[in-house]
């Protein structure tokens, strides 16, 4: 299979991390690096400076408690983001919880896919491979 396949869709991607699963997501990015060569990345602000340490350009929005996941939301809704990757760790509190539902019900309402752990994104990047290559 041809792994820059996601090069040619242009693919908007929306990358979340909560702090106890910010180094799976840089590890997981960097294991799809070539399949994500052609992507757009958008980033919560923590999650972004963490992706750009990884040699990825990412455009950094709002931290999440700050407003970034609220800010993803809204691009979901307006048909900016083609798929959100959001892993959220379970184990913990979050402040901004309202706003991680808002965003993972905008995907729903617009049909976004949505991967909230690095086993669900492979299938769904396993998945555009086969839909678009
Ligand atoms: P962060 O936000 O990338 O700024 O840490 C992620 C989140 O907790 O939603």
């Amino acid at each position: 299979m041809n792994t820059s396949t996601l090069l040619s869709t242009n693919i908007k991607i929306a990358l979340i991390a909560h702090d106890g699963k910010k180094a799976e997501m840089v590890s997981f990015i960097l294991q799809h690096k070539e399949m994500l060569e052609g992507a757009t990345l958008f980033a919560t602000g923590t999650t972004g400076i963490h992706i750009e340490k990884g040699g990825f350009n990412v455009e950094k929005l709002l931290s999440g408690p700050l407003g970034g996941d609220a800010q993803i939301a809204a691009m979901v809704a307006t048909g900016e983001i083609d798929l959100v990757i959001f892993f959220r760790d379970p184990l913990d509190k979050h402040p901004h919880e309202p706003d991680v539902q808002m965003l993972m019900r905008q995907c729903d309402v617009h049909n976004v896919p949505l991967a909230t752990n690095p086993k669900s994104a492979f299938y769904i990047f396993k998945g555009i491979e086969k839909v678009f290559g």
